[in-house]
């Protein structure tokens, strides 16, 4: 479903990405992890073409993001890491708002608005501004109108930030949910209990190289010590002075490499 290839990003004489490699099968909750700084929401902007890549190339369902924008952004939900609402429209007007963006039919937005609004717990919210929302309402908000144009490919920015426990439960169990219908979630998350507990594979990312790959358990089982925590084997991945340089990936089983 995704597709990296040598994908380089640099600022003037700084790379933050470092001709990354990655590839997500369809119907896979894909974890990106890696500490401050590391190129993960710089590769989340190319992936959904908001940034163009200085070398390599980026597939979204067999497009190239670069050649074909909008093509590949039919196919690409993206949730940025602070997402913009407009707080002077109620949720109902937002939803309007972002389907018509994707040129969605207005007969076809109602009923999967109010759908998605009572998925997410904003249904009896459906009237309210935005700007009488919380923080966590808005980010609901934001993934319930990230979902209107049944995107195939999910690109997630450290969604957890912000949301009680339930907000929280309620993500996890809906982006689980879609996933089993089929839908690639590119996740990228600070909170490794999430990544171990929803993501089938997860990449760990460093000083914009891809470090390791698989999935969760195998990266534990790869630290050597019963009981290690996905929290030990990011650290020790990601340490000052860890190879990041021509080494190339740990890459573990449960996923193509
Ligand atoms: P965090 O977990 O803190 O959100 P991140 O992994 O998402 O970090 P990025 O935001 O991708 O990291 O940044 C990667 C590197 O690129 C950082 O060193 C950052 O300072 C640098 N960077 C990002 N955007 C720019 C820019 N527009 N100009 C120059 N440097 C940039």
């Amino acid at each position: 479903m995704l597709s990296l290839r040598g994908v380089t990003k640099r600022y003037g004489g700084f790379t933050a990405v470092a001709g990354l490699d990655l590839d997500i099968p369809a119907g896979t909750l894909f974890g990106f992890l890696g500490p401050n700084g590391a190129g993960k929401t710089t590769t989340m902007k190319m992936v959904v073409g908001l940034i163009r890549p200085s070398a390599g190339s980026v597939h979204v369902g067999g497009q190239d993001v670069a050649q074909h924008p909008l093509a590949a952004r039919r196919i690409i939900g993206y949730v940025p890491d602070r997402p913009h609402v407009y707080e002077r429209l109620s949720a109902l007007e937002y939803m309007y708002f972002i389907g018509s963006l994707y040129s969605l039919p207005r007969a076809e937005v109602l009923p999967r608005s109010e759908q998605l609004l009572t998925l997410f717990g904003l249904g009896h919210k459906r009237d309210h501004l935005v700007e009488s929302f919380s923080h966590g309402m808005k980010q609901r908000l934001v993934m319930a109108s990230v979902l209107l144009h049944r995107p195939r490919l999910l690109v997630v920015d450290e969604p957890m930030v912000g949301l009680d426990p339930q907000g929280a439960r309620l993500l996890k169990d809906v982006l689980r949910a879609e996933v089993a219908q089929g839908l690639t979630v590119m996740l990228s998350t600070h909170t490794l209990e999430v990544a171990d507990e929803v993501c089938d594979e997860v990449a760990v990312i460093h000083k914009g190289r891809l470090v390791a790959r698989g999935a969760p358990a195998a990266l534990k089982a790869q630290a050597g010590v019963a009981g290690d925590t996905l929290e030990r084997v990011f650290l020790t991945l990601t340490a000052e002075g860890a190879a990041t340089d021509g080494a190339g990936p740990v890459a573990l089983g449960g996923g193509p490499t």
